[in-house]
């Protein structure tokens, strides 16, 4: 499966990445792409139809679609999040609703970075009749157009965190913005959400949390989020090798087997780092997570500087990937993951 879906991303995606970028048209295409040959629910358990992918080809996965389209890899992650989410937390009534269709039938994306945040909450939920009044504003949901629905989060006067399934469009008591113009994967319409007395009823409850489950959940995400940054750097030493080939420059050649060589060093220290997961191992993951974004920053200005003025022109894939490089500096972010990038930017 992990074959084929390579050889899709190398035969389909890679060619239309500049479009997938920034058109939406072509991103529904390749969406369409990921649907049709199963590859939207990967984690899901066999139960509920597989195909169950273990952790590593999962990662494997994305990072090869991370490597030929950041938006694509950035769009279908929310879903397949969801798909994980839903299957490790959600009660058994919303599980089996969602996770038998979601291999494209039901899509659904996410919008719960406002727990991250500091102070108040600018998400609340109050339980009323027959469920829970939500209002507040979401600062970031990705997929309006492309997901049905997403997966809110909401912050209670307890303090506790309650996820909604909500309709990802404009609806009674909720407002949606139009697509963000963003620097990288505008195609993915990122909306943000105002929620003005919206009534969540109970049977789209997802679940409820404490109020540290979001920071645990983030703690056991540091080093995984980092898979991404690899798949971006793969995109940025595949340019300088393609480079050399061209111009017949051997020291980018040589430049690209360096950087692959590190590459192959910081996936492996990830890979390590998740097996012996422990809130006491939190600082070493932290470094390897700000390891795979600094690399990745460097490939992706490896790419600009091994295609000199031609990696100003819009479509080259050079000023792609350090655009989309961004995105994946800060998303998932954590103030933890921010100072520990900021520590490793400043050489300390
Ligand atoms: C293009 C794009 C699309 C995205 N799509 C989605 C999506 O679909 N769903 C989704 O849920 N998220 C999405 N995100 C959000 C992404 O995960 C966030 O960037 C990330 O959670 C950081 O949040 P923030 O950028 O809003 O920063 P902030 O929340 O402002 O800050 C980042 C960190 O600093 C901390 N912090 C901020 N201010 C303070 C303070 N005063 N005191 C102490 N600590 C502070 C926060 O707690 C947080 O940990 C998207 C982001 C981007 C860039």
């Amino acid at each position: 499966m992990l074959k084929e879906a390579i050889q899709f991303f190398q035969d389909e995606i890679r060619p239309n990445a500049y479009a997938i970028d920034h058109d939406p048209k072509a991103m529904t295409t390749a969406f369409h792409g990921l649907k049709e040959r199963g590859l939207l629910a990967l984690k899901r358990p066999d139960a509920f139809g597989g195909p169950a992918l273990n952790e590593s080809e999962f990662r494997r996965f994305q990072e090869e679609i991370a490597r030929y389209s950041g938006a694509l890899a950035f769009l279908q992650t929310q879903h397949q999040s969801a798909v994980s989410l839903l299957n490790k937390q959600a009660g058994d009534k919303i599980k089996a609703e969602y996770l038998p269709k979601m291999h494209g039938e039901k899509t659904v994306g996410l919008g719960f970075s406002q727990l991250r945040r500091a102070g108040n909450p600018i998400c609340r939920a109050t339980v009323v009749d027959g469920g829970f009044q939500i209002d507040g504003f979401v600062p970031w949901i990705t997929g309006k157009g492309y997901f049905d629905e997403y997966i809110i989060g909401a912050t209670m006067p307890n303090g506790q965190a309650l996820f909604g399934l909500i309709p990802f469009k404009n609806v009674k008591g909720q407002t949606l913005s139009k697509p963000m113009k963003l620097a990288a994967m505008e195609a993915a319409n990122t909306v943000t959400g105002q929620l003005e007395s919206y009534f969540l009823p109970n049977r789209k409850v997802a679940f409820i949390k404490d109020k540290d489950w979001m920071r645990a959940n983030d703690a056991f995400n540091i080093t995984l989020q980092g898979h991404f940054a690899i798949g971006c750097a793969l995109a940025g030493i595949d340019v300088v090798r393609d480079n050399g080939d061209k111009r017949g420059l051997a020291f980018l050649t040589k430049a690209a087997k360096d950087l692959e060589q590190e590459l192959h060093d910081c996936r492996q220290a990830l890979i390590d780092s998740q097996k012996d997961f422990g809130e006491d191992t939190a600082s070493d993951r932290l470094k390897k997570r700000a390891w795979a974004i600094d690399l990745m920053m460097r490939c992706a200005q490896a790419a600009v500087t091994s295609s000199s003025g031609a990696a100003n022109t819009a479509d080259h894939p050079a000023n792609r990937v350090l655009r989309e490089a961004i995105v994946f500096s800060v998303s998932a972010q954590t103030s933890a993951i921010m100072e520990a990038t900021m520590d490793r930017l400043v050489g300390r």
